[in-house]
């Protein structure tokens, strides 16, 4: 229930971000080009990769059955062959969904506990639309095609328990979703699968285990390494100044209103989510 609200909410809220006047009900997509072979596609405020190679694609989350429609439309004109695998980077619906529309040619590869999770989910309207992976991994796994491997690595619980790290190691770029930003706030209070703590361990843990240069996340603009660091040092302040309004006795209210981030007043969703990022933190450090 939480998820659904939550995964909504994103949404609404990104989209009333986003610069560009758009006709209503129509929804912004396109696809760039990041590096060699590798793509980014995006439909409104949620972003994919893909990688093709001469015997098919490798996608990532597919979004949504209208956008994979409309996305597989765009790869059978642009390239001519077929997606061989998607790999989701973990099991909300805002970011899984519409997978079936590559399910005559490609494999599904996620975390075991995205299986875990949909499972949970059953009979939930909100995740009707997620298929579930063929296949799935504990630690690391990797798929390789058209002479390109790409690896998947377990995040360490934050957003969800079910992240993955794809990892396009030719490319040296990187596809994380939720958990890691480039120049943005984390979503709302950072609910999910542990404190703030735990974010600040899983985007250390990406850094520390990954070798690579370019950031692709699933929100917001692609970015580079150097930028991921930057969101643990948000996090990191972040934790120190409620630690310390906490200390200090100050209310949530006095808190919101002390804890101001200004550095990263510029990053986006600042506005919207500074203060409930400080209530997320201030809840997890007073609750008992
Ligand atoms: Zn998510
Ligand atoms: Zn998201």
């Amino acid at each position: 229930m939480n998820i659904k609200l939550t995964a909504f909410a994103a949404g609404v809220l990104a989209l009333a971000a986003t610069p560009m006047t758009l006709a209503q009900d129509e929804p912004f997509r396109e696809i760039v080009n990041i590096t060699g072979d590798l793509y980014r596609a995006t439909n409104n405020a949620h972003h994919n990769v893909f990688l093709v190679t001469d015997e098919g694609i490798i996608l990532t989350d597919p979004i949504s059955t209208d956008f994979a429609t409309w996305l597989k439309g765009e790869l059978d004109e642009r390239f001519g062959v077929p997606v061989r695998y998607v790999l989701y980077s973990h099991y909300h619906d805002d970011h899984a969904s519409g997978g079936a529309v590559f399910e005559d040619t490609a494999e599904f590869v996620g975390h075991d506990n995205t299986v875990v999770n949909l499972a949970a989910e059953e009979g939930n309207e909100v995740f009707a639309e997620v298929r579930a992976p063929d296949t799935t991994y504990s630690d690391s796994t990797s798929v390789t095609l058209g002479g390109k491997t790409v690896e998947m690595i377990h995040a360490l619980p934050s957003h969800s328990n079910d992240s993955s790290i794809i990892h396009f190691p030719d490319e040296r770029a990187v596809f994380a979703v939720d958990f890691v930003n480039v120049q943005r706030v984390p979503f709302q209070t950072m609910s999910g699968w542990g404190p703030i703590t735990s974010w600040i361990e899983a985007n250390q843990n990406l850094q520390s285990t990954v070798d690579y240069d370019i950031m692709a996340p699933g929100h917001g603009p692609v970015g580079t390494k150097a930028d991921v660091d930057d969101t643990t040092g948000y996090l990191e302040e972040l934790l120190a100044a409620v630690s310390e309004a906490v200390d200090a006795g100050m209310s949530l209210e006095e808190a919101q209103a002390s804890v101001l981030m200004e550095d990263y007043s510029d990053w986006a969703q600042y506005d919207a989510w500074r203060a409930l990022n400080v209530q997320g933190v201030y809840e997890s450090l007073t609750a008992e």
